[in-house]
């Protein structure tokens, strides 16, 4: 492939999320001398879509969100990211049905999102506002809004994005960075399919009080990432930050409480009457299957008080609506390697994961980190295989961390009698003394 050499190639992004605008800051901060840039996205303003929910973004993450974004987004993390507050472990901790420890990593230290780069801890990351961390890698972002991809067309020379308006742009380098659904990969790589893990999530973003709050760290000795087991296949996944709200008179936290269970029982259970569009009933089904699956117990009482506390309605509509989605995945190696041309994958358009391991996001902002230092190598002719380089690579990492959260997910997804209950508790206690070994070793060097 040959481009002219008296002006700058032009690299079309299509898809404004974390992986988007990633990549369209770091061609500005790494790459402005070698290629123009231009980010399309289908929604026609920054708040047309709930982009909240906590995720978390470990080291390789915010290391790679630092080299992608230029200081004076550097300067706004803390809006997103704000400084650890005492009680908090920016950790994962795994407990059973009725609340007992199964698993707990350990904290590292830092004062605010600046020190993590420099640790040397595995398990090092920070619990994140999605929503506002989408704020500030918007900020100098030139977005043509309103511009829904249907598709693309190549020419000898170059690449035409098409869109739903009617218009097209055409450019040196199509990037898909347009999400699960993304119709980019579906041209690319028709046989790249979703594969559906056979699990339901219900997903809610929730307002708690203090009192609630407390109760929730204390469950899981303050770690910020929780998950709890239970024994029929079903489990509770939920993140916070023990950081009050703006803007509410009585304190109160941001929770993403995630309950998971095997899809079959809703397909196998005849009453189940369930309507996704509306909220209440979501909430409803929510908190009977809890019931049905879960022991008595304060653990499981504190898990539908928080469902019950979520609020039914929203005039704008801006908030992630509760309703049944079935957890997804993509596996970049589940296909023979696709071709190395002018249309690259991204972000979850290339390798969705479940969000159980927090993994998502972070691989797309690595995916942006990555493509730009492959694309530093362009010179001429060889912007193929700088796109060789960048596939190869991602794909490998991508895959890894979508099997990795595929298995999190579905071993607990299977009911366990005594023995079962038994193999679990000693097979996490196996795993957590080898992490407090790794993590001793890496600090300590
Ligand atoms: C409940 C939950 C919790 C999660 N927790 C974590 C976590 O803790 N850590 C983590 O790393 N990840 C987490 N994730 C995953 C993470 O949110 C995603 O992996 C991440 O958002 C992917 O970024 P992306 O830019 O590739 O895609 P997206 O964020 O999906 O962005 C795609 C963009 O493309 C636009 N678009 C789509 N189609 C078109 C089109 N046809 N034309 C133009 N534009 C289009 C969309 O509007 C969107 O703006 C979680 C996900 C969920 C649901």
């Amino acid at each position: 492939m040959e481009t002219s050499t008296n002006k700058l190639p032009t690299i079309l992004i299509v898809g404004a999320g974390v992986g988007g605008l990633s990549l369209y800051q770091s061609i500005r901060k790494n790459l402005g001398q070698k290629f123009n840039v231009k980010i399309f996205e289908r929604e026609n303003s920054p708040e047309e879509r709930w982009q909240g929910y906590n995720i978390y973004i470990r080291r390789q993450g915010v290391t790679s969100l630092f080299y992608c974004t230029p200081p004076e987004v550097q300067a706004r993390f803390p809006e997103a990211m704000p400084d650890p507050v005492p009680k908090e472990h920016h950790t994962i901790a795994i407990i059973d049905h009725i609340g007992r420890q199964l698993l707990h990593i350990p904290q590292p230290k830092y004062k605010s999102v600046y020190e993590i780069e420099s640790l040397k801890h595995d398990f090092a990351g920070i619990i994140t506002y999605r929503n506002k961390l989408r704020d500030i890698l918007l900020e100098g972002v030139d977005i043509q809004w309103g511009k829904k991809c249907i598709g693309y067309e190549e020419t000898e020379d170059g690449v035409w994005v098409l869109f739903e308006d009617g218009t097209r742009e055409f450019g040196d380098l199509l990037i898909g960075a347009d999400g699960i659904n993304s119709p980019i990969r579906k041209q690319k790589v028709p046989n790249l399919e979703i594969f559906n893990l056979g699990i339901t999530a219900i997903n809610v973003d929730v307002a708690i009080p203090k009192n609630l709050a407390d109760k929730m760290a204390s469950f899981y000795s303050n770690s910020l990432m929780q998950k709890s087991i239970g024994q029929n296949g079903d489990s509770f996944f939920s993140m916070m930050r023990l950081v009050p709200i703006e803007k509410s008179d009585e304190p109160c936290y941001r929770l993403t409480l995630a309950y998971h269970y095997p899809t079959i029982l809703d397909i196998e259970d005849e009453n189940c009457k369930v309507d996704d569009d509306n909220p209440e009933s979501v909430i409803k089904h929510a908190i009977s299957r809890i019931k049905q699956l879960r022991p008595p117990c304060e653990l499981t009482d504190l898990m539908i008080e928080i469902f019950s506390l979520v609020s039914y309605s929203d005039p704008e509509k801006k908030i992630l609506f509760p309703r049944r989605r079935p957890l997804r995945d993509i596996d970049p190696l589940s296909v023979p390697p696709w071709k190395d041309d002018r249309i690259v994958l991204l972000g979850d358009a290339a390798h969705a994961m479940n969000p159980i391991l927090g993994l998502g996001a972070n691989n797309a902002i690595q995916d942006a980190d990555l493509l730009t230092k492959e694309l530093l190598k362009y010179e001429n002719d060889n912007l193929i295989e700088c796109i060789r380089q960048y596939n190869t690579k991602m794909r490998a990492r991508a895959s890894k961390d979508v099997q990795a959260s595929r298995t999190t997910a579905l071993r607990p997804a299977v009911p366990v009698g005594s023995f079962g209950l038994f193999a679990r508790y000693c097979i996490f206690r196996a795993i957590n003394a080898i992490i407090y070994v790794v993590v001793f070793i890496q600090t300590r060097t």
